[in-house]
């Protein structure tokens, strides 16, 4: 099995000459799983082509904003529909509303919202306006929880950083750092010591409500409801992060359901149909604290544009309740394959958690419940793995703490390719082989 093909590798080694690392995002260079990053020419449902020509089941979906799979042709009408008649005003377009509106009819809690350019943005902005409508300055997260690239998140921030063994990032001074508190997650006991030694400091707590970047963690009975009480009785905010989970779990929000009372959410990913996009929402009486209502700032020349929004807009019109239905389907039937394949060969040591579309491929004696857990993993094991899947046809995530996204374009046929190529797979791992 020999990885990358000759294309993808030279293309790796120009595009260091001018981009760091050759890539525009750190797990991208397959630093956690070895070899040559593998380049794409084009991706159709649930298939990607590399530049070599050869074809992958897609099991990445751009880190779960490819909800309907690869170029779904009712989004890529869209935007050219849109692309057509302007790509960018930096003024008003009914596109905004109308994005915002069929969030809304499906996710009433932001009563109020505003679009921004990606999550790292939107959490980031949320933040902001628990700060300024709490007047204090902590948040508290969970040890493995990423909540985008802004400077007071970078702390115990889950797979990219794991991934590089950073503890944190250099260039973030350790004062923007202190203002964020680490609580281990699926631990609620220790979220109120927490509250209890910084009493009155704690602006908001952000939480995904099914971790996606330590590997797969649900939330455990009773966390996500307890969490909300705890935080609510000491008067902080909670901001559900869903930018993995919103509209990918369901047509709409994942944390109520889940028990969680929040009163800032965030969006990205799906909501976007593949295009680059963030949203933060919640309360109104929070939201209209932000500028031109209120005195908490916050702009984007490119946020809300017209190409994205149509994008979205065509995104969620496909996300009928049947195509979850589909969907649930599909991905359960792909975590049973792959759950059997490992047992077939005698893998006893690897775990599958999914939760609806997304699967955690867990090489290790028990699934993690937090961070501390999921840093257990057997690394070598997952690089073995994903290089046999690799040389399958199957395209999983280069890092073994990120979850893997089943998209709607997957047919019966893709299922029973990637139960074949988990059956090979685990053979070659069992075998020391790769
Ligand atoms: C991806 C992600 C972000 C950051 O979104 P970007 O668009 O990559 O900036 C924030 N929060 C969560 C939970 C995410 O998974």
């Amino acid at each position: 099995m020999n990885g990358a093909g000759a294309r993808s590798r030279a293309a790796f080694r120009r595009a260091q000459k001018s981009l760091v690392g050759g890539v525009d995002s750190p797990v991208r260079a397959f630093g956690a799983v070895g070899g040559s990053p593998i380049f794409f020419a084009r991706g159709v449902g649930a298939r990607l082509v590399d530049v070599d020509g050869r074809r992958y089941l897609d099991l990445v979906g751009s880190w779960g904003a490819n909800l309907l799979g690869n170029a779904p042709p009712a989004v890529v009408r869209a935007v050219r529909r849109a692309a057509a008649l302007g790509l960018t005003f930096g003024a008003p377009t009914a596109a905004e509303h109308e994005l915002a509106e069929r969030i809304r009819a499906r996710a009433p809690a932001l009563e109020r919202l505003r679009f921004v350019s990606s999550g790292t943005e939107a959490v980031m902005s949320a933040v902001r306006v628990a700060r300024g409508s709490t007047g204090r300055s902590k948040v508290i997260k969970f040890a493995g929880g990423y909540h985008g690239h802004s400077d007071g998140l970078l702390a115990r921030a889950g797979s990219g950083i794991a991934t590089h063994s950073l503890p944190d990032s250099a260039g973030v001074p350790a004062a923007f750092v202190g203002e964020t508190l680490v609580a281990p997650y699926n631990d609620a006991d220790a979220l109120a010591r927490l509250f209890e030694a910084h009493a009155d400091q704690v602006a908001a707590v952000l939480v995904e409500p099914v971790a996606g970047n330590m590997n797969v963690v649900p939330p455990s009975p009773g966390f996500l409801h307890d969490l909300g009480r705890i935080a609510h009785d000491h008067g902080a905010l909670v901001l559900a992060d869903e930018v993995i989970t919103g509209f990918r779990l369901g047509p709409g929000l994942a944390h109520p359901g889940l028990g969680l009372r929040s009163d800032l959410v965030t969006l990205g990913k799906v909501i976007g149909g593949g295009l680059p996009i963030g949203a933060y929402g919640g309360r109104a009486d929070l939201m209209e604290l932000v500028a031109p209502k209120g005195p908490v700032y916050q702009a984007g020349t490119l946020s809300g544009n017209p190409v994205v929004m149509a994008a979205g807009a065509a995104a969620l019109d496909e996300l009928t309740p049947a195509t979850y239905r589909r969907l649930e389907r599909t991905s359960s039937e792909i975590g049973r394959r792959i759950t059997s394949a490992a047992q077939q060969a005698g893998v006893d040591a690897f775990h599958l958690t999914r939760v609806g579309s997304m699967l955690g491929l867990f090489f290790g004696a028990a699934p993690p419940a937090n961070f501390d857990e999921a840093l257990r993993v057997d690394r070598r094991a997952y690089a073995r793995f994903f290089r046999a899947m690799l040389s399958e046809g199957v395209y999983l995530p280069p890092s073994p703490l990120e979850t893997a996204f089943v998209s709607t374009a997957f047919r019966p046929s893709d299922v029973g390719s990637a139960g074949r190529a988990a059956e090979r797979a685990f053979a070659m791992v069992r075998g020391g082989r790769g």
